[in-house]
């Protein structure tokens, strides 16, 4: 890649974006301005039927979060958790099955999730992190290596997670809680698409943006490292 090109819109600070507004504009590096074909040929793979249909499920479920939208000027008024836009996209989808990876962790929320998910009439089937009971020796870690050093300890298994859904036909996937890494290789081994209810911070409650909100604050250990 042409490093003059490379994409930074982690270092854009233009106040009225080109990605936003046809009056607005980008910086030397803004890819809206140089990669025109590039995107041109990305929203060729949007022409897929089934993408079409899924992508645009998902931006008019972006905007069903919002109410009052007709009013000027638009205030933003969401009014929907993440677990009501799971449901409601998936209804959209005209899904009836669905699969749940859930971390052992968080057995009880993965659990509540499937409960919820059974009374809005879907189908769920769901695969816990630990799947298979395969001990961590098996990925070569030794015993000072494991959460609980010098204990038996079974490995989070999200190849296996992934694979039960995909042979259980499973039409959406949502994860709950995965650790870093295992989420990965769950979204690469899954054949269905997949959403994330929960993402693991261990620390802030599972609401990892909190580390970002306070990063020049009680986090700034992350700014200075
Ligand atoms: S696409 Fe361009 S305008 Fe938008 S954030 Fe990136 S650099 Fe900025």
């Amino acid at each position: 890649m042409d490093e003059e090109l490379r994409p930074e819109c982690g270092s854009c600070n233009i106040e009225v974006r080109l990605c936003r507004s046809k009056e607005g504009s980008g910086p030397k590096f803004c890819p809206t301005k140089t990669k025109e074909k590039e995107i041109q040929a990305a929203l060729e793979k949007y022409k897929d039927r089934e993408t079409m249909r899924f992508a645009k499920a998902a931006s008019l479920q972006e905007a069903e979060c919002y109410v009052r939208r007709e009013e000027k000027p638009f205030v933003m008024r969401p009014t929907k958790t993440r677990v009501e836009e799971i449901i409601e996209f998936a209804e959209k989808m005209g899904y009836q099955k669905l699969g749940v990876a859930f971390c052992s962790g968080l057995f009880s929320e993965g659990t509540t999730f499937v409960r919820i998910l059974e009374k809005h009439g879907f189908e769920v089937v769901s695969v816990c992190c630990k799947v298979g009971g395969v001990p961590k020796e098996f990925l070569g870690l030794k015993d000072e290596e494991k959460v609980r050093v010098g204990t038996y300890e079974t490995m989070c298994n999200p190849i296996t997670q992934a694979e039960l859904l995909n042979e259980a036909g499973t039409e959406f996937n949502v994860l709950v809680g995965l650790c870093v890494g295992h989420d990965a290789l769950f979204l690469k081994n899954a054949k269905a698409l997949t959403t994330v209810l929960v993402a693991k911070d261990r620390v802030l409650g599972h609401n990892p943006v909190a580390a970002l909100y306070g990063a020049r604050g009680y986090f700034q250990r992350l700014m200075n490292p």
